[in-house]
């Protein structure tokens, strides 16, 4: 495929020129990385790139995070143009274009993903080679790698004393804002670059509605009462801003502190999951808990297309599964709902349901999607226990007891036209116990 092609970047970048690189972080205020680069640079020339290698993999050419990545990219130039300077867009290979260019410096905020952390290692060595320098910072969590360790140095591995000491540790200072904007000045003075279109990107407008970056204040205070109902908008529906960083972890993390802690919480789910994936790599692969990848999967494909389209006869299932195919977003308890439901009941393989909703998730995240997966599945760091086998029909019961979000998204349930369940409750926990058992033997309570 044809790409889109700056014109002799290699010429605006000199030896006086400060690279700074956009990746997970696109926006200009309170960003640690660009903070820094203004600050102790200057001559900032801001780039980011459409990096091939991930973009080549997406099987969707209308694959929305693509156009919420170029909107962002366009509220970032009008910013920039502000300042009499400009984003410099690259669709190639973040090695070659690093081999291509001789900066002063290149600053770039940590991304934690197995693919960025080799991607960065080879950027930082090919610039090493030639004496170019490579600083990163945190930026997208508010406490990374071993900011929050048990007493013996170790990670953590269950939520609930990895937040006690993480609400131990955090300080003002740290939630403290980066003060871009003390140096708008000290970005490079340029024409503006122009900025590829979706089609010179290979790519098309998907349609998809994304939500408002703005926070809502009355969400998050009644966050804790109403965060469980798929049919209330009771969450703050951030997650696609959080995943591209165009609103500030910190920001919300000082909100939170005052407003509720029910949702401060939830963030520090965030920072554990992305601090899993830092600590243990391997579980973008495997099961956290190695005994869970001896599990005999039935893997249907039959019955995980019937998953997918939302067919299964199961209505909180169908429902969650046809919001996530036609708004790219799912509520959190329904998530939980279809995740526990192929894996248990279907007996398939959580990566199955991990890469699907890779797929399809604007907010896809590999960390957060990972543990939310291995969770579902008990092969997680703090699952949950293999034997709990969330019932569908209680917990529409308890969570859609109008059954308002089940007919918002299956329109014909309780019609000749909805499937009959694809297999039986109870038979299904039973199958599930029993293969799980095999694999990792009888529960210690049950
Ligand atoms: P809110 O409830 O308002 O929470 C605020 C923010 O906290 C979210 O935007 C998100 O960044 C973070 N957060 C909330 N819950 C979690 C959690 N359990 N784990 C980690 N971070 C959390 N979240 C993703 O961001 N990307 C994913 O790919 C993803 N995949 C998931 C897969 C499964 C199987 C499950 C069970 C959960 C997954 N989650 C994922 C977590 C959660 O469902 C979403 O973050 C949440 O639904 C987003 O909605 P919101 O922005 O309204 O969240």
């Amino acid at each position: 495929m044809k790409r889109f092609e700056q014109k002799n970047p290699d010429r605006l970048i000199d030896s006086t020129t400060t690279l700074f690189w956009f990746r997970r972080d696109l926006r200009l205020e309170d960003n640690a990385g660009l903070y820094h680069a203004l600050k102790d640079a200057g001559n900032v020339q801001p780039i980011f790139i459409f990096d091939t290698a991930i973009l080549d993999l997406l099987d969707d050419r209308a694959d929305a995070r693509v156009e919420f990545i170029l909107a962002s990219l366009n509220v970032m130039q009008q910013e920039l143009e502000k300042h009499g300077s400009s984003l410099l867009v690259i669709h190639g290979n973040p090695v070659d274009f690093f081999n291509q260019v001789t900066p002063k410096a290149v600053f770039t905020n940590h991304d934690y993903e197995p693919y960025a952390r080799t991607r960065d290692e080879r950027v930082a060595n090919a610039l090493a080679a030639r004496g170019i320098p490579f600083h990163t910072y945190k930026d997208t969590v508010i406490l990374e790698k071993s900011e929050v360790v048990k007493e013996d140095g170790g990670p953590y591995t269950v939520f609930t004393p990895y937040s006690r000491k993480w609400k131990n540790t955090i300080t003002a200072e740290q939630l403290k804002p980066w003060d871009t904007k003390r140096f708008t000045d000290r970005f490079k003075k340029t024409k503006p670059w122009p900025l590829p279109t979706l089609t010179q990107l290979g790519f098309a407008p998907s349609g998809i509605e994304f939500p408002p970056r703005a926070i809502k204040q009355s969400v998050i205070e009644h966050y804790h009462q109403q965060r469980n109902f798929p049919a209330v908008a009771g969450t703050t529906r951030l997650s696609v801003h959080l995943r591209f960083g165009t609103v500030s972890i910190r920001k919300l993390a000082q909100l939170a502190q005052t407003k509720n802690e029910t949702w401060l919480n939830e963030l520090i789910w965030r920072d554990f999951y992305h601090m899993i994936l830092w600590h243990f790599p391997h579980i973008h692969e495997r099961a956290f808990k190695p005994a869970y990848d001896r599990i005999a999967w039935r893997n249907d494909p039959g019955e995980f297309a019937a998953w997918c389209e939302g067919k299964t006869g199961y209505p909180i299932v169908d429902a969650g599964m046809r919001e996530l195919n036609t708004t790219g977003f799912m509520h959190n308890r329904v998530r939980m709902i279809v995740a526990s439901f192929l894996t248990k009941h279907l007996l398939i393989d959580w990566r199955w349901g991990e890469a699907y909703f890779a797929k399809k998730l604007l907010d896809f995240d590999l960390a957060a999607n990972n543990g939310g997966w291995q969770w579902a599945a008990g092969s997680g760091c703090d699952a949950a226990p293999y034997f709990r086998v969330f019932n569908p029909l209680l917990q529409t019961e308890k969570f859609d007891p109008q059954q308002a979000y089940i007919k918002k998204w299956v329109p014909e349930f309780g019609s000749n036209a909805y499937p009959l369940p694809i297999v039986n409750h109870a038979f299904a926990r039973q199958r599930a116990l029993e293969v799980y058992q095999q694999a990792v033997g009888k529960p210690k309570a049950a």
